[in-house]
C-alpha cells in the first residue's frame, strides 16, 4: 500500500508521462486529472504520497493541498512547479506542501523526492 502514489495533472501529456515514470520506477501510480476527481479516490483509499500539479482550471493545486490538510497531516504533498515563478514556495509551504518538483521531469530527482517522501511518511506514521 505504501508504494502507491496519486497523481494529480490536469494535463493528459504530463499525467500520463508521469504515470509512466512511476510506474518504471516500480511504483504503482493512479492518477487523475483534477482536484476533484482526485477527492473522490480519497475518499476510498488512502495513499502515502500525492504528487499534483498546481495549475488546473477549477481548483489549484494550492487550494488542493489546502484542502487535504484539514483533514490531512500525514500524506506527502509534492507540488509540480512547471510555473514556479507565479507561485512562490513561500506560499507552498504554508498550503502544506512537502517538497516541489519542476517541469520538465527529470527521473533521478523524481526517485529522490518520492524516495525521501515515502520515508517521510513512514515517519510521520510512526509519531502516531
Ligand atoms: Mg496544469
Amino acid at each position: 500500500m505504501e508504494e502507491k502514489i496519486l497523481v494529480v495533472d490536469d494535463e493528459d501529456y504530463h499525467r500520463e508521462l508521469m504515470e509512466k515514470l512511476l510506474e518504471r520506477l516500480g511504483y504503482q501510480a493512479v492518477v487523475a486529472d483534477s482536484a476533484e476527481q482526485a477527492f473522490s479516490l480519497l475518499q476510498g483509499q488512502q495513499f502515502p504520497l500525492i504528487i499534483t500539479d498546481l495549475i488546473m482550471l477549477e481548483m489549484d493545486g494550492v487550494e488542493f493541498c489546502r484542502r487535504i490538510r484539514e483533514t490531512d497531516a500525514k500524506t506527502v504533498v509534492i507540488a509540480l512547479t512547471g510555473h514556479a515563478d507565479l507561485y512562490d514556495l513561500e506560499k507552498l509551504k504554508e498550503a502544506g506542501f512537502d517538497n516541489h518538483l519542476s517541469k520538465p521531469f527529470k527521473i533521478d530527482v523524481i526517485k529522490q523526492a518520492i524516495e525521501s517522501g515515502l520515508a517521510q511518511f513512514r515517519q510521520r506514521s510512526q509519531d502516531d
